[in-house]
C-alpha cells in the first residue's frame, strides 16, 4: 500500500470504570501515529474517544474526526484535529468512517461502539468488504461479546466463518501488531 493507511477506532465516549481503559486508548492513539498511520474516529473529546485522538495528535499523528451536526454540542470535537468532517446524520458519519478506513480497532465501549462494530462485521459477512477488524480485549472487556458470538454459532444462527472476520488482541501493542500484519 502506498498511501498512508487510515485506521478507524471505534470506542467508548465514556472513560469506563478503570483507568486502564483510558491508558489503553492513549497507547492505541500514540501507536497509530508511531506506525505512520492516520486515525479516523467520531471526533468527540469525551472518554476513550478523546483519549485516543489527543494521544495520536500529541505523538505527531494525523487525526480525522467525523461528527453529525446534532452531536456537536454533546460530543465537542477534540482541539487540533487535522480534519473535521461534518455530516447530517449518524448513518452518514458511520459511512464516512467505514469507507475511509483501511482497518478497524475496537476498544472498550458502550452501545454506540457495539453498533459500529456489529455493522462493520455484518457488512463483512455480506461480502461488502475485507477490511481487518481487531477487538482490543483490555482486561477481558470483550469476553461476554465473544461468548455471545460463540453462542450464535452454536445455536445455528451464524456461520462458523463469522468468527474469522475479527481478531482479538489482549494488549494495545498486540492490537497494533495484528493490524500491521494484516494491512
Ligand atoms: P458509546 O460506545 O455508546 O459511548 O458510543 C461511542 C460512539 O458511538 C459515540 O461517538 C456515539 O456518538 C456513537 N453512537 C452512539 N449511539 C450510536 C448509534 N445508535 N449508532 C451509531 N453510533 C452511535
Amino acid at each position: 500500500m502506498t498511501s498512508k493507511p487510515t485506521i478507524c477506532v471505534y470506542c467508548g465516549s465514556s472513560p469506563g470504570a478503570d483507568p486502564a481503559y483510558l491508558a489503553a486508548a492513549e497507547a492505541i492513539g500514540a501507536g497509530i501515529a508511531r506506525q505512520g498511520w492516520r486515525l479516523i474516529y467520531g471526533a468527540g473529546d469525551l472518554g476513550l474517544m478523546g483519549g485516543t485522538a489527543r494521544a495520536c495528535l500529541a505523538a505527531g499523528g494525523e487525526v480525522i474526526g467525523v461528527i453529525p451536526h446534532h452531536l456537536r454540542e454533546i460530543e465537542k470535537e477534540t482541539m487540533g484535529l487535522t480534519a473535521l468532517i461534518r455530516t447530517e446524520t449518524m448513518h452518514e458519519r458511520k459511512k464516512v468512517m467505514f469507507s475511509t478506513a483501511d482497518a478497524f480497532i475496537v476498544l472498550p465501549g458502550g452501545a454506540g461502539t457495539l453498533d459500529e462494530t456489529i455493522e462493520t462485521l455484518t457488512w463483512r459477512q455480506l461480502g461488502l468488504h475485507e477490511k481487518p477488524l481487531v477487538l482490543l480485549d483490555q482486561d477481558g472487556y470483550w469476553q461476554p461479546f465473544l461468548a455471545l458470538m460463540d453462542h450464535m454459532v452454536e445455536r445455528g444462527f451464524t456461520g462458523a466463518g463469522f468468527k474469522g472476520f475479527y481478531e482479538v488482541a489482549p494488549t494495545p501493542d498486540a492490537a497494533l501488531g495484528t493490524i500491521a500484519d494484516m494491512l
